[in-house]
């Protein structure tokens, strides 16, 4: 039986930053192989998986790509400038070690300007920030590092004491974990099944967007990590824990979901005895919006795993969300709409 921890680690090895997933696709359809009955990749990269049904298209979309950090330059003394790939915490970047794709490692540092404790942290931007990879000269850097490398956070997961588990990339790598114990679940379905791990969703919903466009569903699922508001840092009025179970989704910054999504998802968990949190975020975006607005559209809905620290080099969820998040996808896709 598939194992969220053991999911999530094997993910974080294949994980790449949105644009370059193909990597990470493999390492999914390996996965996924023995619960579909036939798998494919869309012309710019996501993974669909169908299993056949007579019924209604059903999507389910889970995101693949992460964020990450291109180079854009290199210094004479052999330092690094560099921008995003997807959302950023400056602040939360600082003195964190990334890894590049050809293995060189790196230390985030702040570049020394004024008295920086007189500033708040939200002044900090990226083009503040710079990578060290211990090159003395642009040559030296040359050697190891080019214009357009990506680099990515390299903190090993662990699981805590409490069931926690802490590591990059739960956004949105937790989720296809998530979505792939489901498939394992999911028996006899009247529905028309596509698990789909989109490419893109932290450049603006690219990959979902295209997925849709090609498959068309009667509805559809997302599924995401979300903020929480049970936690000194969180900053958000809401009342989402980690722990509490998964969350399904009323609105975000990018949609409101669909009421026929919504009391789809709520019914297959109350009949299902599945704990669900009611989520409402009040900034940022999922692939439920793509779905919900590609082509002639389709009512969606999302479900999420609460998440602490979400686009930090240690993000927490909880397993116990992740299994319930798990059998919350499967009797929706076992229950006909
Ligand atoms: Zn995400």
């Amino acid at each position: 039986m598939l194992n969220a921890f053991e999911l999530q680690k094997t993910l974080v090895k294949a994980a790449m930053p949105s644009g370059y997933e193909s990597r990470c696709g493999e390492a999914i359809a390996e996965i996924a192989k023995p619960f579909c009955d036939e798998m494919w990749f869309t012309p710019t990269g996501s993974l669909v998986c169908h299993k056949k049904g007579g019924g209604k298209k059903l999507m389910f979309a889970a995101h693949m790509d992460v964020i990450g950090y291109i180079v854009t330059n290199i210094s004479d003394n052999g330092y690094l400038s560099f921008t995003n790939i997807g959302g950023h915490n400056p602040a939360a970047s600082i003195h964190t070690t990334v890894t590049f794709v050809n293995g060189t490692r790196a230390v985030v540092k702040l570049k020394k300007q004024g008295d920086w404790a007189e500033k708040p942290l939200t002044s900090i931007a990226l083009t503040d920030l710079y990578l060290d990879i211990g090159a003395t000269s642009r040559e030296e850097a040359e050697a190891m590092v080019k214009v357009g490398d990506l680099a990515m956070f390299d903190t090993e997961p662990y699981l805590s004491v409490g069931g926690e588990i802490i590591s990059p990339y739960t956004d949105d790598l937790i989720s296809c974990a998530s979505l792939l114990m489901a498939m394992e679940q999911v028996g006899e379905s009247e529905n028309d099944l596509y698990f789909v791990f989109t490419t893109q969703e932290e450049m603006g919903l690219k990959g979902a967007i295209t997925a849709t466009g090609c498959i068309e569903p009667d509805m559809g699922i997302a599924i995401d990590v979300c903020p929480t508001g049970d936690d000194l840092s969180a900053g958000m009025d809401i009342p989402v824990a980690v722990g509490n179970g998964p969350t399904i989704k009323i609105k975000d910054g990018s949609v409101i979901c669909h009421p026929k999504a919504l009391a789809f998802m709520r019914e297959a968990a109350d009949k299902a005895g599945i704990k669900y949190q009611d989520e409402i975020i009040l900034a940022g975006g999922t692939d439920t919006a793509a779905m919900a607005h590609t082509g002639k559209g389709a009512p969606a809905g999302c479900m999420s795993i609460p998440c602490r620290n979400v686009h930090s080099a240690c993000e927490v969820v909880s397993v116990s969300d992740v299994e319930n998040g798990a059998k919350l996808l499967a009797a929706c896709a076992m229950q006909t709409f």
